[in-house]
C-alpha cells in the first residue's frame, strides 16, 4: 500500500568519513518508530559502508543510478547485480541532472526501469518538467509523456515496486518550491494518469514523492497535500538535523 517516505539524495557529495559522520548523526538524532520510511543515496563508493552502517535500523540505503546492462565493456558503470551484492535494492532513476547531463532519455530509462525491476530492486523514478515547458502550459503533456515512455509499458504487478517523484526542473537546487497547491495539481494529475491506465488500484497504491527545495520549514504544508506521500530531498538531506526536521514533518 502507499507509503509515506522522505529520500534523501546525496549526490556527489560526502567522502568516506563524511558519510560515516552524517549517518553517526542521522542514527543519534532518530528516536522512536520513524514518521516515515527514510531512504539514503550516497555515491556508490559509499553504498557498502552506508549499507553496513544503516543494517541494523528502518533506514533503506539506496543507489543514485545504475546500468541497464549486466555486465561488459562499460567503463565506470556499475550493473543492478552488483548493488545487490552490496545490500542495495532500491534505485532512484531519471534524476533530471542525469538526463540534462548524461543525456539520459526516456527511452533509456524504460529500459533501467527494466533491467531494475528483472533484478527484483525497488525504482524511485525521478521525472517533471523545465521552466520553460511550465510557462508554455505543457507541464502536464511532458509529464505524462515522461511517465509513458519510460513506466506505461510494465505489467500492473510492477508498480508495486515503483515510486514515483515528480520534480519540477526549475525548483531543484534553486531555493524556488513549487507552491503546495501546484505539487497538489500535478501529484492528483499524475495519479489520475496512472489510474487511467493501470486502474485506481495501482494509482492509490503508489507513492508520488515531491522533490525541489524541500526543507523544514516548507515540508508540512507540502506534505499535507492528499496527493503529496513524501519527498525527495538534496540539499536538506546533508545535515541530518533539516533531514530528519522534514521526516517529522508528517
Ligand atoms: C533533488 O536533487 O532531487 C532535489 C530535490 O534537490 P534539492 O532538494 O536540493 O532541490
Amino acid at each position: 500500500m502507499r507509503k509515506n517516505i522522505v529520500a534523501g539524495n546525496w549526490k556527489m557529495n560526502n567522502d568516506l568519513a563524511q558519510t560515516q559522520e552524517l549517518i553517526a548523526d542521522l542514527k543519534k538524532q532518530m528516536s522512536g518508530e520513524p514518521a516515515a520510511t527514510i531512504m539514503v543515496a550516497p555515491t556508490y563508493t559509499n553504498l557498502y559502508p552506508a549499507f553496513e552502517a544503516l543494517k541494523d535500523t528502518p533506514v533503506i540505503v539506496a543507489a543514485q543510478n545504475m546500468h541497464q546492462e549486466d555486465n561488459g565493456a562499460f567503463t565506470g558503470e556499475i550493473s543492478a547485480a552488483m548493488l545487490k551484492s552490496v545490500g542495495v535494492e532500491t534505485v532512484i532513476l531519471g534524476h533530471s541532472e542525469r538526463r540534462a547531463q548524461f543525456n539520459e532519455t526516456n527511452e533509456l530509462l524504460a529500459k533501467k526501469v527494466d533491467v531494475a525491476l528483472e533484478n527484483d530492486m525497488t525504482v524511485i523514478f525521478c521525472f517533471g518538467e523545465e521552466l520553460e515547458d511550465r510557462k508554455a502550459d505543457k507541464h502536464f503533456d511532458l509529464v505524462e509523456r515522461q511517465l509513458k515512455e519510460s513506466l506505461y509499458h510494465l505489467p500492473k504487478e510492477s508498480w508495486k515496486s515503483i515510486i514515483l517523484a515528480y520534480e519540477p526542473v526549475w525548483a531543484i537546487g534553486t531555493g524556488e518550491t513549487a507552491s503546495p497547491e501546484q505539487a497538489q495539481e500535478m501529484h492528483a494529475f499524475i495519479r489520475k494518469s496512472v489510474a487511467d491506465k493501470f486502474g485506481s488500484d495501482v494509482a492509490d497504491g503508489v507513492s508520488i514523492l515531491y522533490g525541489g527545495s524541500c526543507k523544514p520549514g516548507n515540508a508540512k504544508e507540502i506534505f499535507a497535500n492528499e496527493d503529496v506521500d513524501g519527498g525527495l530531498i538534496g540539499g536538506a538531506s546533508l545535515k541530518a538535523e533539516d533531514f530528519l526536521a522534514i521526516v517529522n514533518s508528517f
